[in-house]
């Protein structure tokens, strides 16, 4: 699953191209259905930024085109003209690359609102973690922390992953209800996420302790693992040293 940390990756990936007109093509028919290779072709890309976890590529003219990449979505940067076999969402062609994205689940142009839908993205250098702490506090009280940590209106860029890593290292239970926690925990959470999103980012390694394992490092108990919020997706815990907070009908 694509996260703050893997989007900035492909941010970097791409920087070859700004500051190059690209050739635009579409060569998947989900992709071309949506115009956009007739509306930037030949256009100036000026930058690549990841904003959470979205990808943003920034056109002259105004133009922004989204790309967030869901759980299978991947870009690559090629030397131009490089075979390959499928049919990639999107290729921006450069002088002598070539950015590459397969299996773009969502694609949109003109995503300028997109930044002010967001909270901060956690791997902002020097982000306001006080500042997350308010809008975790502005939220329903009643939600639980493991849903409202990749709830990406609050705080952007957090996924699955660093949702159950970020709680295990704060000893947070992601079933404690916010109204449970003290601004020091939810403080201790959000700085966690930004402390190992940003070591992953720098090393390439994500330091998975806690996420599909089967035993507790610190304490030796069982992690355990059940899913969690709207989408059911499977959040991991140790019971025993995470507070006493199980799910909700454990
Ligand atoms: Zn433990």
């Amino acid at each position: 699953m694509p996260e703050g940390d893997s989007l900035r990756r492909a941010a970097a990936r791409l920087q070859p191209l700004v500051g190059e007109r690209v050739e635009v093509e579409t060569p998947h028919p989900r992709a071309a259905v949506k115009r956009i290779a007739e509306r930037l072709d030949g256009k100036l890309l000026e930058s690549v930024d990841a904003v959470g976890k979205n990808l943003l590529l920034r056109f002259e003219g105004g133009l922004v085109l989204r790309s967030h990449l869901r759980m299978t979505g991947r870009w690559r940067l090629d030397p131009r003209g490089a075979r390959r076999v499928g049919r990639p969402w999107l290729i921006l062609r450069g002088e002598r690359h070539e950015g590459v994205l397969w299996n773009g689940p969502v694609l949109e142009l003109d995503g300028r609102d997109v930044a002010r839908r967001l909270g901060p993205d956690v791997l902002d250098e020097g982000v306001d973690l006080d500042a997350i702490v308010r809008r975790l506090r502005a939220a329903d009280q009643a939600r639980e922390i493991g849903e409202a940590l990749v709830d990406q209106r609050i705080v952007a860029g957090i996924g699955n992953m660093w949702k159950a890593e970020a709680l295990w290292a704060a000893r947070v239970s992601p079933w404690s209800r916010l109204a449970d926690l003290s601004d020091a925990e939810l403080r201790a959470s959000v700085g966690a996420a930004a402390t190992l999103m940003r070591e992953a980012l720098e090393t390439g390694r994500p330091g998975r302790t806690v996420y599909r394992r089967h035993v507790c490092r610190r304490c030796g108990g069982a992690i355990a693992s059940r899913g969690q919020g709207d989408d059911n997706r499977t959040t991991y815990w140790c019971p025993a040293c995470q507070g006493g907070k199980g799910p909700p009908s454990a």
